[in-house]
């Protein structure tokens, strides 16, 4: 077969699109409208730090990454399994005590709520480990919130512990994403490793892109407009193909193809050199006593020091929501830090990443699995079509790239 695709973006998804049509022997083109791979994955090196685009974690249970990477190489620096509390006047220590039973005393004593309410954490973890993955997304479905409260989970405990840490992977503050995806993510913690790869997440996408043909990805290329399966960029170069992915972020997919737009959640992330007043944590620390906009505290050279220039910290702030589109985003965030430690006053801004669309809504009831297949040559693929996360783009990738070589082995020769 020497069929020729075009794959519109470079994302996790279109990457992953084009390494599968590639090893079917599938001739592709990947256009992308910025000026390196992976979309929403992607590092930069700034003063000797590593900094990704905006804060990630590698959920080292996702199912996809082992088929796509070898996890050695990525050399992954795991965070301490559990999170670090703000509760307004100090820190709390919460633990998995399934996989750490010497957190047990803290988790048990921590003052974000009832040992009802731990204890109903352990009930639900151990719900969200049993069975599949297709499973937990068959089950019923309704906002987050809902479902806590639905499982007798307190007003504090929510607030204190599942409020900032959902509102940092989910980018919902509100707790208002589909109920399923909120059991996936919490087995995913529960089962596994929340890690990054030593060199940045945008490691993923290069060795993603590593493995195509170096033509094959051609960057600075966006896409305008697609009639039937005939692609017009930006400057009016034109491609005909077979088959068009369009793996572009829902947004633009929406525009592109005139489907519906599957909504955005904002995010921001405040990189700073903390070295004058570090703080020493390797867990994640949450802002149980919603005391600024900042949901999440990551020293992420305690976790990964290759991250930063040998002596130094480097700390991430995490913005989800609204909040991380309000002109005062930094110094809101400062001030917060200061109350937290007030030796964050000499933290030194590196940079500042509000992304707009950080994921899509994923509101209930959420479809995990939608089509990929739009007719007449044209699919679609990205985290929109499954769980916005790593896991859901490249599944989708790989997805749409089956229905692409279904379709062409069905065609009649020509
Ligand atoms: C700050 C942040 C934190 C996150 N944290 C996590 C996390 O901890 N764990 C997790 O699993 N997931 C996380 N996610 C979500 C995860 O990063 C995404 O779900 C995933 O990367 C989406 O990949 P994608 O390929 O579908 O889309 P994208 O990465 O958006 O790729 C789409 C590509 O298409 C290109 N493009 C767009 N329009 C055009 C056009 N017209 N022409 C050509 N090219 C175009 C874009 O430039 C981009 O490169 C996070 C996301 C953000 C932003």
């Amino acid at each position: 077969m020497n069929e020729d695709v075009v794959i519109i973006g470079a994302g996790l998804a279109g990457l992953a699109c084009a390494r599968t049509l590639t090893a079917a022997g599938v001739g592709v083109r990947v256009l992308e409208a910025s000026d390196g791979v992976g979309g929403r994955v992607r590092s930069d090196h700034v003063d000797g730090f590593t900094l990704d685009r905006g804060f990630q974690i590698l959920l080292t249970a996702y199912p996809e990454l082992s088929r796509w990477f070898d996890l050695d190489q990525l050399d992954l620096r795991r965070f301490q399994p559990g999170a670090t509390i703000w509760t307004g006047s100090d820190f709390r220590t919460v633990g998995d005590p399934i996989r750490s039973p010497r957190d047990l005393p803290s988790t048990v004593f921590a003052p974000i709520g009832s040992i009802a309410d731990k204890l109903r954490l352990l009930k639900l973890i151990v719900s969200v480990r049993r069975g599949s993955v297709p499973d937990l997304l068959r089950r019923p479905d309704s906002s987050t919130r809902a479902e806590l409260e639905r499982l007798g989970f307190s007003p504090r405990f929510i607030k204190r512990f599942f409020e900032p840490l959902f509102a940092g992977i989910q980018l919902d503050p509100d707790l208002d994403v589909s109920s399923r995806r909120f059991e996936v993510i919490l087995r995913m913690l529960a089962v596994g490793d929340s890690a990054v790869p030593a060199k940045g997440m945008g490691t993923l996408s290069d060795e993603l892109a590593a493995g195509l043909p170096a033509s094959a990805i051609r960057c600075n290329a966006p896409v305008r407009s697609i009639d039937g399966t005939t692609v017009t960029l930006a400057n009016g170069d034109q491609l005909t193909s077979d088959a068009v992915v369009v793996a572009t972020h829902g947004p633009s997919a929406a525009e592109l193809l005139g489907i519906p737009d599957p909504g955005s959640r904002p995010v921001a992330a405040i990189w700073f050199d903390a070295t004058n007043e570090p703080i020493r944590n390797r867990r994640i620390l949450l802002d149980g006593a919603h005391s600024g906009p900042m949901k999440n505290l990551a020293i992420h050279s305690e976790v990964a020091p290759s991250y930063a220039p040998a002596g130094k910290t480097l700390c991430v702030a995490a913005v989800p929501g609204k909040d991380a589109l309000h002109p005062n985003l930094e110094s809101d965030v400062r001030t917060q830090l200061a109350s937290w430690h007030p030796g964050a006053r000499s933290w030194e801004t590196i940079r500042v990443d509000v992304i707009a669309h950080g994921q899509p809504l994923q509101l209930p009831p959420l479809d995990p699995r939608r089509s990929v297949r739009l007719g007449q040559g044209r699919y679609v693929c990205g985290d929109h079509r499954d769980t916005a996360s790593i896991q859901g783009a490249l599944f989708s990738g790989r997805r749409a790239a089956a229905a692409v070589l279904a379709d062409l082995q069905s065609k009649p020769p020509q």
